[in-house]
C-alpha cells in the first residue's frame, strides 16, 4: 500500500515529478499529499500528477533566510495556481517574475533534499 507522506511527495521531487493526491470520493487535490481528505476526510486517494505550470498568484520578497538559503538572499517565495487548480508555494528563481506570470515548476537539490522552486515558463 502506498503511503501518501511528505517522504514520498521528496522523492518524486527528486526525480523532478510534481505530484500531490487526489481524493476518489470529492476529487479535492491536495499537494503536498496528505493521508486523507481534507475536504471531505475521505482516506481513498490516489497519486495524481501535475504538469508543474500555473500562474503565480502572490508574491514575496524574503529579506531574512534561512541559514541554508543565504547566499541566494534575497529571494523570492511565490504561491502558484496550478494549471489543474491547485494552489502551492515554493521558491521563485527568477526575479522578473510576478503576479499574473506563468511559471514552471523547478527542483531545487541541495545535497539529499530538495526543495519546490518556480521559473519563468
Ligand atoms: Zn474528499
Amino acid at each position: 500500500m502506498t503511503e501518501y507522506t511528505v517522504k514520498a511527495y521528496k522523492d518524486h521531487l527528486m526525480n523532478e515529478e510534481l505530484v500531490g493526491v487526489e481524493c476518489k470520493s470529492c476529487g479535492h487535490l491536495m499537494l503536498p499529499p496528505r493521508p486523507l481528505c481534507n475536504k471531505c476526510g475521505s482516506t481513498d486517494l490516489e497519486w495524481r500528477r501535475y504538469n508543474g505550470g500555473g500562474v503565480v498568484a502572490a508574491k514575496t520578497v524574503i529579506a531574512v533566510p534561512l541559514t541554508r538559503f543565504q547566499d541566494r538572499c534575497p529571494y523570492g517565495v511565490v504561491v502558484v495556481t496550478l494549471d489543474e487548480g491547485v494552489s502551492v508555494s515554493g521558491y521563485l528563481l527568477d526575479e522578473d517574475v510576478d503576479v499574473g506570470s506563468r511559471v514552471e515548476a523547478a527542483y531545487m537539490k541541495e545535497e539529499d533534499d530538495v526543495v519546490l522552486a518556480f521559473k519563468a515558463a
